[in-house]
């Protein structure tokens, strides 16, 4: 079967990186995660981060750069990710669909919340950019 990806926002400020909390699923309420979903048909992944960033948090992003990796889901689908920063005057994210909870994460605190089981790898990679 063809892969189906979705794209994932590490949305960064500065060196604190947004976590974002599944409120569904029931399978996946309560554990964090970077947000994002599926790339529909004719779209390109950056927009469709970008769409996914308005729908999810109702705030206006740009790509920075993809992080180095592909971790796979449920088949067909796979995970990608980005780097991604909010443009300036667009406000606080909200958790507006499908999540009930928001958290910037500093430094000191990337490991502190619940990440989805696929999220670690790519949550590990950004880390280390960020250390970098
Ligand atoms: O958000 P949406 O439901 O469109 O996401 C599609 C699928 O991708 C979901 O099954 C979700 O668990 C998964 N996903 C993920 N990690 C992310 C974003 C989405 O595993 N950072």
């Amino acid at each position: 079967m063809t892969e189906r990806i979705v794209v994932g926002a590490a949305v960064l400020d500065g060196e604190r990186l947004l976590a974002a909390r599944r409120s569904a699923p029931e399978e996946l309420a309560g554990r964090w995660e970077l947000p994002g979903g599926k790339v529909e048909p004719g779209e390109t992944p950056e927009a469709a981060l970008v769409r996914e960033l308005r729908e999810e948090l109702g705030v206006d992003a740009e790509v920075i750069e993809r992080v180095p990796g592909a971790w796979p889901l449920k088949s067909p689908y796979v995970l990608h990710v980005w780097t991604a920063r909010l443009l300036p005057g667009t406000g606080e994210p909200k958790p507006l669909e499908d999540h009930d909870e928001l958290r910037w994460l500093g430094p000191g605190e990337l490991w502190d919340v619940d990440w989805l089981d696929q999220d670690v790898p790519a949550v590990r990679e950004v880390a280390a950019r960020l250390r970098s």
